[in-house]
């Protein structure tokens, strides 16, 4: 899985659902069930959006989120029906933030469509969240205002903005909010090195390692990280998290052997670093009040 992986292209989806679930394949990564001395884990990217309903039903979907041995997920989908639905099902595990998108087909045109900002009014008035996102969203765009407004609607509902971006619209969205909370998608499938260097100029920026597999190789059940993100996750312990990112259907059957994939790589780290990239940072940023309870 020592491959880098490009920033989105048009339609990548299903090229990237291929790539991974053969990876996973080959890796002989099995969904591991829920097992005493398994290692706790929080997916910080999951999405339940409207082409998944009918494949992976409500309660299948939540039955293979505990069968993966989570203890929390961090849910968005398009459009937002699909989050609610989960949630419903199961309110201990899902975390629900809302996506700026009506249907996948938002997610290239949502910056300059004012019709998404009465969408995301309508859902924040019946619903609640934890965070707005994910959303794509590069460079300048970040000055629109659509995004502008996206973003001052989770300032006024002091909501962690999950953004899929170049560091450039990161160093934006700080600069129209300060004092935000940011989860960087992807890491922004940048360099272990340029990532610490926006972790460092940004402290209250935190990273999910969705759909990217340079910071680690397995091995079947052995683990090896990259000596360069080993050094980015002991630089900034308190800022990393794993996630699936199920942007097709059809990665929903990928999320156990993801948690398997992501317990073999952990297993390489220290336990106090593993347990804090495995789920303690994400049940502190989005889970407060569960984090203090451990
Ligand atoms: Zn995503």
């Amino acid at each position: 899985m020592r491959r880098h992986l490009p920033m989105d292209a048009a339609d990548p989806d299903r090229r990237r659902c291929l790539t991974q679930a053969a990876a996973a394949a080959l890796l002989g990564l099995a969904p591991m069930a829920r097992a005493a001395g398994v290692p706790a884990l929080f997916d910080a990217h999951i999405h339940y959006s409207h082409d998944a309903w009918e494949l992976v039903p409500p309660k299948q979907a939540v039955q293979i989120l505990r069968d993966a041995g989570l203890r929390g997920a961090f849910v968005s989908s398009s459009n937002d029906d699909g989050t609610q639905k989960l949630r419903a099902e199961a309110p201990d595990l899902i975390v629900p933030e809302l996506r700026p998108y009506r249907s996948r087909a938002d997610t290239s045109v949502w910056v300059r469509d004012e019709a998404i900002i009465t969408y995301m009014e309508q859902r924040l008035a019946k619903y609640t969240y934890v965070g707005v996102g994910e959303f794509h969203l590069y460079g300048a765009d970040a000055e629109l205002p659509v995004p502008r407004r996206m973003v001052a609607l989770a300032r006024e509902r002091g909501l962690v903005l999950h953004a899929h971006s170049d560091a450039d619209a990161i160093d934006r969205l700080f600069r129209q909010w300060p004092e935000a909370r940011i989860l960087w998608a992807h890491s922004g499938f940048d360099r272990p090195e340029a990532v610490a260097a926006v972790l460092k100029r940004h402290p209250r920026l935190w990273c999910d390692l969705a759909f990217r597999g340079d910071h680690a190789s397995v091995n079947g059940s052995k683990g090896q990280v990259d000596p360069a993100w080993r050094a980015a996750f002991e630089a900034h312990p308190d800022r990393f998290m794993i996630g699936t990112d199920t942007f097709t259907p059809e990665r929903w059957h990928y999320i156990g052997g993801h948690a398997a994939y992501s317990r073999a790589w952990l297993a390489d780290l220290p336990p106090p670093l593993a347990e804090k990239i495995g789920w303690r940072n994400a049940e502190a940023l989005l889970r407060p009040a569960a984090a203090a309870k451990g």
